[in-house]
């Protein structure tokens, strides 16, 4: 019996592993012939989109009976609307993309997107209008073109590439040896966190979903890889409602709202302008940031 277990146990573990990595669920199921903690409801539908609304209402939520990880927390994402999530370290940030991933059920409140309750719509269609530039993507053991045209897999080649020059990675992959061909992943070439950020980009150019969750590399790039990856999403945020999970603040100035979280509560909102002159934690967070920053430069 024992013998059993062990392989279960390690299941398991990847399972939680791949869940804090945000990666694709559907893909990595398959793989790993998991059955999902979250199950579709008897009744469930396919989510409908109109404009990608997305509120969050009152969210409760813990991962362990003895410790309450979000507290109440509610906010809305406007059609079309780009909101960052920002806050400490452990205030809940990459939590809440996990919860509109449907990774975990709640404890509390409710997530709706144009007024559908997740616990109410099929896993699968909601994670088809979901596109997400996770922090470390990993990558398939296969081609960089197919790990591209993942995002939507009967694209042709030159969607791909267009795909790849949004994403500013066009150049790059064509450097590689044999270019789209080129062996990618554990197995293939070691891409730099860089470079798989943009090939996740062009992954989501690709797929083309209408809301989007980036959720952004903790570790400093360098300025120049930085200011590439920051124009290719812009390209995909355009037009989608967007959250992005934000580590590092002079990245999300541009936001339509800033919801400020501590201890899995909101404590503020606004523009990044209101919010600074509000003085409170968003200032105090963006000052020891551009301190640190202009530490660092010297
Ligand atoms: P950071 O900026 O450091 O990435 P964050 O605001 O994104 O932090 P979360 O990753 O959402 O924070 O974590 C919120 C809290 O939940 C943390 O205290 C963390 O330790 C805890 N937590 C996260 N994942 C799990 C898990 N799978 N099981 C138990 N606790 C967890």
């Amino acid at each position: 019996m024992m013998q059993l277990y062990q392989p279960l146990n390690i299941l398991g573990f990847a399972y939680r592993e791949i869940k804090q990595g945000l990666i694709d669920m559907e893909r990595m199921f398959e793989l790993l012939h998991v059955v999902p903690e979250v199950a579709d409801a008897k009744d469930a539908k396919p989510l409908e989109i109109s404009g990608a609304e997305v509120v969050f209402d009152d969210v409760r939520f813990r991962y362990d009976p003895d410790r309450e990880i979000l507290k109440g927390v509610s906010f809305t994402a406007k059609p079309g609307e780009k909101v960052a999530i920002v806050g400490p370290s452990g205030a809940g940030k990459s939590t809440i993309a996990r919860i509109l991933y449907r990774f975990y059920d709640l404890e509390g409140g409710s997530v709706r997107i144009d007024g559908q309750d997740l616990r109410d719509v099929t896993q699968r269609s909601l994670r088809a209008s979901i596109g997400m530039v996770p922090q470390d993507t990993v990558l398939f053991n296969d081609t960089v073109g197919y790990n591209i045209r993942y995002g939507r897999p009967g694209a042709t080649q030159a969607e791909v590439e267009r795909a790849a020059k949004l994403a500013q990675i066009h150049d790059f992959v064509l450097s590689l040896p044999k270019g789209y061909d080129t062996l990618v992943g554990e197995r293939g070439l070691k891409l730099s966190g860089g470079e798989k950020q943009r090939v996740a980009i062009a992954r989501t150019i690709l797929k083309d979903p209408p809301l989007l969750i980036l959720d952004e590399a903790t570790s400093a790039l360098d300025s120049t890889t930085e200011a590439g990856i920051l124009s290719a999403l812009r390209e995909v945020e355009n037009g989608r409602t967007t959250l992005v999970i934000a580590h590092r603040l002079s990245t999300i100035v541009d936001s339509d709202r800033i919801v400020v979280l501590r201890e899995g509560r909101v404590v503020e909102e606004g523009t990044h302008d209101a919010l600074l002159a509000r003085g409170g934690l968003y200032a105090s967070l963006w000052r020891q940031q551009s301190e640190t920053q202009s530490l660092a430069a010297e």
